[in-house]
């Protein structure tokens, strides 16, 4: 069996040399996961019984008939752990068991991967450690919190922006000192071969679940699906189902911070330009010299200042459009997705949420909208009252 290496041009494995024999020592027990029965068994049983797998997915009816189209929102926000990330941890970390590694490290930016893999190796019977910038250490309190009483040991990394793109370098260090007996659990479909594909084909259950529910609930496939892109885990787990599908319209929303004309610091998709960062071939948001800068969102886990190869290459084939949704469109979502369903959103989901509504309005002649939801939102309700605290202020 062959793995997918490249998505056009983007993709690849530019790790380290020291890297590539444990970076093919997971390819091969990838590659024998998927055909192992046991492995398939254990991985459906734990996102089952452990996760709460099937998440639902909700008509949402009263933003329904406002809006003139058919809202529904596949549920990752009621997944173990509170977002899609759940269903990455459990994969990678049975993958880390089936190599033999006893030591498990990740990065993490708005916390929830952080959270999702202390949780999934306090489960497991890993010892975790956890990369964090201490920028989203204060932002996200409660999920360095939740992640100590997993009982894992966190990081604070001062580098750099002391955000994500800081937390993976640091990680990235640790691992090549001790890639013996440790695995890195990436938290996102980015990073060298064969993280992209290993992570896609671990939330390509979103999409599986979701298609089957549509049929079942709407006797239709949906004309539009609908997803947020921070390094591209979720979206590409619920596109994965529909790239096939031509009937299906195909959207990503990603962050585009203050949204105003000189805000280079979003957007990845839309600003970024190819390069080599992280391990991959792909678009970042970088200076003229190439040295990669510091990106902006209210979302912290929307911060990350490149994209998963297989949406750059997405992207370039306009198979998927990806559009920038500005903070104060998020925050919208997030209210009344609160007020009017009763379902607080994460910031970031709300950015998809936001794109649903906007795309109503101009373009889009779709019925059926499907957008996935990625997380919820209680993290995110310092954030929230902060932001309009600010625009309190800024309003005197
Ligand atoms: C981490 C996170 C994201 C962004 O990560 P992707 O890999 O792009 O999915 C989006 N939504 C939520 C709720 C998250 O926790």
């Amino acid at each position: 069996m062959q793995l997918k290496t490249r998505y056009g041009s983007f993709g690849g494995c530019y790790a380290p040399e020291s890297l590539i024999p444990i970076l093919q020592e997971i390819e091969q027990g990838f590659i024998e996961a998927q055909q192992d029965e046991h492995f398939q068994a254990e991985f459906h049983r734990l996102l089952q019984d452990y996760a709460g797998r099937p998440t639902p997915v909700t008509h949402a009816k009263n933003l329904s008939s406002e809006y003139g189209f058919e809202l529904y929102l596949k549920r990752e926000d009621l997944l173990h752990g509170g977002a899609h990330k759940t269903n990455n941890t459990i994969g990678q970390l049975l993958l880390a068991r089936h190599l033999g590694k006893k030591r498990i490290i990740a990065e993490t930016g708005a916390g929830q991967h952080g959270v999702a893999t202390a949780m999934t190796g306090a489960m497991l019977g890993f010892d975790v450690e956890i990369y964090m910038g201490s920028v989203d250490v204060v932002r996200q309190k409660s999920n360095v919190e939740r992640m100590k009483l997993f009982g894992a040991k966190v990081h604070s990394v001062s580098s750099g922006s002391s955000t994500l793109k800081d937390a993976i370098n640091e990680a990235m260090r640790d691992w090549i000192a001790n890639a013996e007996n440790t695995y890195y659990c990436f938290g996102t479909a980015a990073g060298p071969h064969p993280f992209p594909a290993l992570v896609r084909y671990f939330q390509a259950i979103i999409g599986q679940e979701a298609k089957k529910q549509m049929l079942l609930q709407t006797q239709h496939l949906p004309d539009a699906v609908i997803a947020c892109v921070g390094g591209g885990s979720n979206a590409i787990g619920i596109f994965s189902a529909f790239l096939d599908e031509q009937s299906v319209k195909i959207y990503g929303a990603e962050a585009a911070g203050k949204g105003v004309e000189t805000d280079k610091h979003a957007a990845t998709l839309n600003k970024g330009q190819a390069g080599v960062f992280h391990g991959m071939h792909s678009l970042f948001l970088q200076d003229k010299d190439g040295q990669i800068t510091e990106p902006y969102s209210i979302s912290a886990g929307l911060d990350y200042p490149g994209i998963g190869p297989e949406h750059a290459f997405l992207q370039q084939t306009k198979r998927v459009q990806y559009h920038g949704i500005t903070d104060n469109k998020a925050i919208d979502a997030f209210e009344q997705l609160s007020k009017k369903e009763g379902i607080i959103p994460a910031l970031e989901s709300a950015h998809a949420v936001a794109l649903a509504l906007r795309l109503s309005q101009d373009v889009l002649s779709a019925k059926r909208v499907l957008v996935n939801l990625s997380g919820r939102g209680d993290k995110d309700l310092h954030s929230y009252f902060a932001y309009k605290k600010g625009l309190a202020n800024e309003s005197i």
